[in-house]
Protein backbone atom coordinates (compact mmCIF):
# COMPACT_ATOMS: atom_id res chain seq x y z
CA UNK A 1 0.00 0.00 0.00
CA UNK A 2 1.11 3.64 -0.91
CA UNK A 3 1.99 6.11 1.97
CA UNK A 4 -0.44 8.93 2.18
CA UNK A 5 -1.26 11.47 4.05
CA UNK A 6 -4.67 12.42 5.92
CA UNK A 7 -6.10 15.64 7.72
CA UNK A 8 -6.96 15.17 11.46
CA UNK A 9 -8.18 17.45 13.88
CA UNK A 10 -8.18 17.02 17.85
CA UNK A 11 -11.54 18.23 18.31
CA UNK A 12 -12.00 20.88 21.53
CA UNK A 13 -13.50 17.71 24.24
CA UNK A 14 -9.88 16.60 23.81
CA UNK A 15 -8.15 20.11 24.59
CA UNK A 16 -10.47 21.04 27.09
CA UNK A 17 -9.34 17.94 28.78
CA UNK A 18 -6.01 18.26 28.66
CA UNK A 19 -6.28 14.48 26.52
CA UNK A 20 -3.82 16.05 23.15
CA UNK A 21 -0.51 14.00 23.77
CA UNK A 22 -2.90 10.63 25.28
CA UNK A 23 -4.65 10.92 21.58
CA UNK A 24 -1.19 11.18 19.94
CA UNK A 25 0.40 8.22 21.51
CA UNK A 26 -2.38 6.06 19.95
CA UNK A 27 -2.15 7.75 16.40
CA UNK A 28 1.62 7.20 16.79
CA UNK A 29 1.11 3.16 18.36
CA UNK A 30 -0.72 2.76 14.82
CA UNK A 31 2.28 3.82 13.15
CA UNK A 32 1.16 7.06 12.14
CA UNK A 33 3.83 9.81 11.71
CA UNK A 34 2.55 13.30 12.96
CA UNK A 35 4.48 15.08 9.62
CA UNK A 36 2.67 18.95 11.00
CA UNK A 37 0.16 19.52 14.02
CA UNK A 38 -0.92 23.14 15.15
CA UNK A 39 -3.22 24.24 17.77
CA UNK A 40 -5.97 26.84 16.65
CA UNK A 41 -8.80 28.57 17.64
CA UNK A 42 -11.28 27.89 14.53
CA UNK A 43 -13.64 30.99 12.95
CA UNK A 44 -17.58 30.25 13.20
CA UNK A 45 -17.35 30.19 9.42
CA UNK A 46 -13.96 28.07 8.71
CA UNK A 47 -15.99 25.52 10.90
CA UNK A 48 -18.79 26.13 8.52
CA UNK A 49 -16.88 25.36 5.02
CA UNK A 50 -15.10 22.63 6.90
CA UNK A 51 -18.51 20.98 7.78
CA UNK A 52 -20.07 22.45 4.72
CA UNK A 53 -21.01 18.68 3.61
CA UNK A 54 -23.08 18.18 6.80
CA UNK A 55 -25.26 21.62 6.44
CA UNK A 56 -28.54 20.44 5.95
CA UNK A 57 -28.26 17.80 8.64
CA UNK A 58 -30.11 18.91 11.83
CA UNK A 59 -26.59 18.25 13.96
CA UNK A 60 -24.90 20.61 11.94
CA UNK A 61 -25.47 23.88 14.16
CA UNK A 62 -24.36 22.16 17.34
CA UNK A 63 -21.65 20.34 15.27
CA UNK A 64 -20.32 24.31 14.12
CA UNK A 65 -21.00 25.22 17.95
CA UNK A 66 -19.06 22.97 19.10
CA UNK A 67 -15.88 23.26 17.01
CA UNK A 68 -15.60 26.92 18.15
CA UNK A 69 -16.29 25.94 22.23
CA UNK A 70 -12.56 26.10 22.15
CA UNK A 71 -9.05 25.21 20.61
CA UNK A 72 -8.65 22.50 18.16
CA UNK A 73 -5.17 20.59 16.97
CA UNK A 74 -5.11 20.64 13.58
CA UNK A 75 -2.61 17.89 12.36
CA UNK A 76 -1.95 15.83 9.16
CA UNK A 77 -0.52 12.55 9.65
CA UNK A 78 1.78 9.85 6.95
CA UNK A 79 2.15 6.45 6.46
CA UNK A 80 1.22 3.14 5.08
CA UNK A 81 -2.49 3.54 3.70
CA UNK A 82 -3.07 6.68 6.40
CA UNK A 83 -6.41 7.47 5.10
CA UNK A 84 -7.68 4.54 6.12
CA UNK A 85 -5.67 3.18 8.62
CA UNK A 86 -6.51 6.47 10.41
CA UNK A 87 -10.33 5.56 10.40
CA UNK A 88 -9.85 2.60 11.82
CA UNK A 89 -7.50 4.14 14.73
CA UNK A 90 -10.78 6.84 15.18
CA UNK A 91 -13.43 4.21 15.10
CA UNK A 92 -17.19 4.55 14.53
CA UNK A 93 -18.20 8.51 14.77
CA UNK A 94 -21.21 6.69 17.39
CA UNK A 95 -18.17 6.12 20.26
CA UNK A 96 -20.97 3.65 21.53
CA UNK A 97 -20.36 1.17 18.47
CA UNK A 98 -16.50 2.10 18.35
CA UNK A 99 -14.24 -0.85 19.01
CA UNK A 100 -11.86 -1.03 22.35
CA UNK A 101 -8.72 1.12 21.86
CA UNK A 102 -9.75 3.62 19.25
CA UNK A 103 -9.77 6.89 20.11
CA UNK A 104 -13.47 7.49 20.05
CA UNK A 105 -13.94 4.62 22.20
CA UNK A 106 -11.41 5.59 24.83
CA UNK A 107 -11.86 9.20 25.14
CA UNK A 108 -15.17 10.58 23.38
CA UNK A 109 -17.81 12.40 25.00
CA UNK A 110 -20.88 11.27 23.18
CA UNK A 111 -21.35 11.71 19.12
CA UNK A 112 -20.86 14.92 18.84
CA UNK A 113 -18.29 15.49 20.55
CA UNK A 114 -16.22 12.69 19.83
CA UNK A 115 -13.00 13.74 19.75
CA UNK A 116 -10.93 13.77 16.59
CA UNK A 117 -11.88 13.85 13.19
CA UNK A 118 -10.10 12.36 9.86
CA UNK A 119 -10.27 12.98 6.26
CA UNK A 120 -12.79 9.78 4.63
CA UNK A 121 -10.97 9.71 1.14
CA UNK A 122 -8.19 10.84 -0.61
CA UNK A 123 -9.76 13.24 -2.43
CA UNK A 124 -11.19 15.03 0.69
CA UNK A 125 -7.44 14.90 2.75
CA UNK A 126 -5.50 17.10 0.10
CA UNK A 127 -8.51 19.56 0.35
CA UNK A 128 -8.95 19.50 3.76
CA UNK A 129 -4.80 19.74 4.18
CA UNK A 130 -5.09 22.51 1.62
CA UNK A 131 -7.16 24.39 4.43
CA UNK A 132 -4.79 24.07 7.20
CA UNK A 133 -1.52 23.43 5.68
CA UNK A 134 1.16 25.09 3.53
CA UNK A 135 3.29 23.01 1.61
CA UNK A 136 6.36 24.43 3.90
CA UNK A 137 4.84 23.14 7.32
CA UNK A 138 4.47 19.83 5.99
CA UNK A 139 7.92 18.27 7.39
CA UNK A 140 7.64 14.25 6.00
N1 LIG B 1 -22.23 14.21 14.10
C1 LIG B 1 -23.22 14.43 15.04
N2 LIG B 1 -24.36 13.67 14.99
C2 LIG B 1 -24.55 12.71 14.04
C3 LIG B 1 -23.54 12.48 13.10
C4 LIG B 1 -22.37 13.25 13.15
O1 LIG B 1 -23.09 15.31 15.89
O2 LIG B 1 -25.62 12.04 14.06
C5 LIG B 1 -20.99 15.02 14.13
C6 LIG B 1 -19.81 14.25 14.73
O3 LIG B 1 -19.01 15.16 15.48
C7 LIG B 1 -19.08 13.78 13.49
C8 LIG B 1 -19.28 14.97 12.55
O4 LIG B 1 -20.61 15.41 12.83
O5 LIG B 1 -17.73 13.51 13.74
C9 LIG B 1 -19.17 14.66 11.07
O6 LIG B 1 -20.03 13.58 10.77
P1 LIG B 1 -19.54 12.38 9.83
O7 LIG B 1 -20.73 11.57 9.48
O8 LIG B 1 -18.72 12.93 8.70
O9 LIG B 1 -18.64 11.52 10.83
P2 LIG B 1 -17.05 11.27 10.87
O10 LIG B 1 -16.54 11.32 9.46
O11 LIG B 1 -16.46 12.37 11.73
O12 LIG B 1 -16.90 9.91 11.50
MG1 LIG C 1 -16.84 12.65 7.94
Amino acid sequence: MAIERTFSILKPDVTRRNLTGAVNALIEKAGLRIIAQKRVLITKGQAETFYAVHRERPFFGELVESMISGPVVVQVLEGEGAIQKYREVLGATDPSKADPGTIRKEFALSIGENSAHGSDAPETATIEIAQWFSGNELVG
